[in-house]
């Protein structure tokens, strides 16, 4: 049994998952708006999960940066800014035995995690996990390891520079991977081309009904032909293609999972990235790399994190 813990969304969520990556229990509480709270809801929330089970590890996914040698938060965006300088593990604290090891890691690497230990990345050692929501998160196994880099920041494949005139991104650079293909840029073109104008039956929809723009909608609208969805996406499609062609040269996995809620549009957005990036590495790799949707099923994050602890676990033994 591992004990996961989701921090940096719109809940705080605790899961416990057993050895097959299967959620035995889980429970979740409103996020906590400054640190004392979060220090009173997270053990609270632990113990209900846990209910008097021993787990043999625990893992944190958490937004932003952490020191994973400390599992003390180094940067945090948005609400949750008040977890910088925690450390993760002391939250802890008199729920769970004072030896158990205790790992933390940013949340895409800790999906990476979850796909290593229990899906699309099992038995594999060398792989890129994106994924694509209304931003663009990224981890990369190489050799086994997830990377980290010298400052823990390796694996944000949404800001790699896409387009160096590009839209400004969040990040504080132009033309990030991320400014130009999530669900929040896909959205904003679509919503641009209906203010300005632009006349197709989904600017039509959008015009009369602003609450139905979504990712799924446009993806929705492209697949019954409607030519402005259609010009939108290709050329996103297109422009990620590139960018995951190039990431392909430079770490040479062997295949490439793709989560997050854009990747649920399924073959509408696989087959037409796959022969993006087919044709752009044939030359160099000599093979097609598949793109692959992720295998762990969860969208609370828990398992991700649990799979931290049950990568942590397996790293001790070898
Ligand atoms: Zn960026």
């Amino acid at each position: 049994m591992y004990l996961g813990i989701d921090i940096g969304g719109t809940r705080l969520k605790a899961g416990l998952v057993d050895r097959t990556g299967r959620i035995e229990r889980m429970a979740a509480a409103a996020a906590p708006k400054s640190r004392e709270a979060l220090e009173q809801a997270l053990p609270a929330l632990a113990r209900q999960v846990l209910d008097g089970a021993a787990p043999a590890g625990a893992g944190f996914g958490c937004k932003g940066i952490v020191d994973t040698n400390t599992a003390e938060v180094r940067t945090m965006p948005g609400e949750w800014g008040f977890l910088v300088g925690v450390r993760l593990r002391e939250l802890l604290q008199g729920v769970v035995a004072p030896d158990l090891p205790v790992s933390a890691d940013n949340d895409a690497k800790a999906a990476l995690a979850g796909e290593v230990a229990w899906g699309a990345a099992r038995g594999r050692r060398d792989v890129l996990m994106l994924t694509l929501g209304t931003g663009i998160g990224g981890a990369i196994l190489a050799d086994g390891r997830i990377l980290r880099g010298a400052s823990g920041v390796a694996g944000h494949m949404g800001h790699v520079t896409v387009e160096p005139d590009g839209p400004l991104c969040i990040c504080g650079n132009r033309g990030c991977l991320e400014a130009v293909f999530s669900a929040r840029a896909i959205e904003a073109e679509a919503w641009t081309a209906t203010h300005q104008g632009c006349v197709s039956p989904m600017t039509n929809v959008l015009r009369t009904t602003p609450a139905a723009l979504d990712c799924r909608f446009i993806f929705d609208q492209a697949a019954r032909g409607d030519l402005i969805a259609q010009g939108i996406l290709e050329r996103r499609i297109k422009v990620l293609g590139a960018a995951i062609a190039g990431l392909l040269h430079v770490l040479d996995p062997e295949v490439v999972i793709l989560g997050g809620s854009i990747a649920e549009a399924g073959a509408a957005l696989f087959e037409p990235l796959q022969r993006e990036v087919d044709w752009r590495v044939e030359g160099l790799l000599k093979r097609s790399v598949s793109l692959l949707p992720n295998g762990v099923a969860d969208t609370s994050g828990v398992v991700g994190a649990a799979g931290l602890a049950y990568l942590a676990a397996f790293e001790r033994m070898v």
